[in-house]
């Protein structure tokens, strides 16, 4: 059974090392060549956007694709987008791999919006200093409010960050611990957490070190999923690959 595994995502990862030692799948994992030096995985991999719709289906006919699985970001709407006609055009089957997305808690302070620009109105008119957990691409949306200090944490320098007049840059990758995240807050005297609500627990410690801290969250909820078989769990996606390796 020959599969495309669109990837970017410790999920996508996950499930590759996990297929990696089985003959009877033939799978391909897809980056969008974001990050510089992506870890290499152990089954075959390909770099770069497919060109759209048109280019996807060019790809999934010519590698004779028999299922796609796309492990993309919760954010990365396009790329789900692009999947979901695709494989609808040419009768594929498709189902998504994802993480849940993170809840509030009771202690918590969040204000949930919709997208990056309402997340920079929600900050408001009095200059805070804001921790941007947003990635890089998104960035510039702050420039709007360039009267706030911005700590940004990403893990490749981004270019957007010379737009942010008053900021401090911290390069890191995580998972990262309550206790680091908690360390961070007080140390840059944060008062204002900017985050996608990505979920997984890579990253949900600064949820909790807010949480403990007191501090607000602005939580910029996920673009609206598409209609198709969805799991979180590495099982459920094996699970639906096996009853599609056995239909006709
Ligand atoms: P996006 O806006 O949905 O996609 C933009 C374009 O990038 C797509 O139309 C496609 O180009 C290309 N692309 C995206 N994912 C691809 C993949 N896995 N393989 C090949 N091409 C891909 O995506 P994005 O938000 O920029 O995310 C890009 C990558 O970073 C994805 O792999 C995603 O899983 C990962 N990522 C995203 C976020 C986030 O917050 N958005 C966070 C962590 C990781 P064509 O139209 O030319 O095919």
């Amino acid at each position: 059974m020959r599969l495309l595994i669109l990837g970017g995502t410790s999920e996508a990862s996950a499930l590759a090392r996990r297929i990696a030692d089985r003959p009877d799948l033939d799978a391909v994992l897809s980056f969008a060549g974001r990050t510089q030096s992506p870890v290499p995985p152990p089954i075959p991999f390909r770099v770069g956007g497919f060109g759209g719709i048109t280019g996807l289906k060019a790809y999934l006919v010519e590698h004779k694709t028999n299922a796609v699985i796309d492990a993309t970001h919760p954010f990365a709407a396009r790329m789900s987008r692009n999947a979901a006609a695709a494989c609808r055009d040419l009768r594929l089957p498709l189902a998504v791999l994802t993480r849940p997305a993170w809840r509030s808690q009771p202690g918590d302070r969040w204000t949930s919006v919709a997208e990056m620009a309402a997340a920079v109105q929600a900050l408001g008119d009095r200059p805070r200093t804001a921790f941007l957990t947003v990635g890089g691409l998104q960035l510039a949306a702050f420039a709007q409010a360039p009267h706030h200090r911005y700590i940004v944490r990403t893990i490749e320098p981004p270019d957007a960050i010379r737009s942010l007049p008053f900021h401090r840059l911290v390069l890191a990758r995580g998972p990262f611990s309550i206790e680091d995240e908690i360390a961070l807050i007080r140390d840059e005297r944060v008062d204002v957490l900017v985050t996608k609500n990505s979920g997984g627990g890579a990253t949900e410690a600064k949820l909790a070190a807010a949480r403990a801290l007191g501090i607000e969250v602005i939580v910029v909820e996920r673009p609206a999923p598409e209609a198709v078989p969805t799991f979180d769990t590495i099982d459920g996606i094996l699970a639906w690959i096996e009853a599609h390796r056995a239909a006709p």
